[in-house]
């Protein structure tokens, strides 16, 4: 398969897989019922030997725990990212709230995180077909979240305050020339912030895309609009996204709407809502 052709998977499985309609069930508010989460994703190429993936593992960038693609799949060529960019009816209804995630926005974060998942197995089965292998790390059994190293051998109470995983889908983003880091902590698409990633790493060999970026934050503005958003001021102008803070806040949304959870304040009514506000 050459990229073109991956990408023609890409956008004929979005399709096949119903456009990421909202599946009726018995507690899906039926006028939501077959509401889009997420437009036709964006795709982004990447060397699996990219010197920026052991960087990664470096403490204070993102750990040691953080797997490099060759971990995944050792006989891995390359990472190839998808952002999945959250629909303007959801983003819209999610702008429109002060201090708690919309019902949509919900069901873009949960139903839609399902609906992502079933996606990319689609599509790895297809990359087995052509005879490739291939790994999808966020539904591979060695995927694991990451709290100030607890649960990771050798990393216990390593680097306090620490959140992530073994595997980050924004981090792998930006080595594919998808986006740069915003203020907020989310990754800024030429699509905007407002949406989910995914990714396999595979041993089919494709030329990396270029980044058109050098900086990690080139396309934030630095306006401050995702700090006005935060409801609980987990954003400082200047040091960016409190992890802590923002999980309190997810952990209050889980309770109230368990089994869902959710917040995204500061990706919607932003300027990075849904392009690249440095353009
Ligand atoms: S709202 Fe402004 S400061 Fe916050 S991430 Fe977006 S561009 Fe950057
Ligand atoms: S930083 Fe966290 S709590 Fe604040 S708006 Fe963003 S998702 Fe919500």
């Amino acid at each position: 398969m050459d990229k073109n052709k991956i990408c023609a998977l890409i956008s004929g499985l979005y399709h096949l897989q119903g456009e990421s309609a909202l599946p009726a069930s018995a507690d899906v508010v039926p006028e939501y019922t077959g509401l889009r989460l997420f437009d036709a994703p964006i795709v982004g190429f990447a060397s699996a030997e990219d010197p920026l993936f052991e960087l990664y593992k470096k403490p204070g960038v993102i750990g040691p725990w953080h797997m490099s693609p060759r971990e995944w799949l050792p006989e891995a060529e390359t990472v190839i990212s998808l952002f999945f960019p959250i629909t303007k009816e959801i983003r819209d209804s999610n702008a429109r709230e002060q201090e708690l995630a919309s019902l949509p926005w919900l069901y873009a974060r949960i139903e839609g995180q399902a609906f992502i998942g079933r996606y990319m197995q689609a599509f790895a089965e297809k990359i087995r077909e052509s005879g490739a292998s291939v790994c999808v790390p966020q539904a591979d059994p060695r995927w694991q979240s990451v709290k100030n190293g607890e649960g990771i051998e050798g990393y216990d109470e390593m680097t306090p305050e620490t959140f992530g995983s073994r595997w980050s889908e924004r981090h792998a983003a930006y080595i594919c020339g998808l986006g740069t880091f915003g203020l907020s902590k989310g990754l800024i698409t030429k699509r905007g912030i407002a949406g989910r990633f995914a990714s396999v790493v595979t041993d089919m060999a494709f030329e990396p895309d270029p980044r058109p970026y050098t900086g990690v934050y080139d396309y934030c503005i630095q306006c401050g609009a995702c700090v006005v958003r935060c409801p609980v001021g987990a954003i400082d102008p200047v040091k960016g996204k409190d992890h802590i803070i923002c999980s309190q806040c997810l952990d209050r949304s889980r309770e109230l709407f368990s089994p869902r959870y959710g917040c995204g304040l500061c990706q919607t009514g932003v300027p990075c809502e849904d392009r690249d506000p440095s353009e």
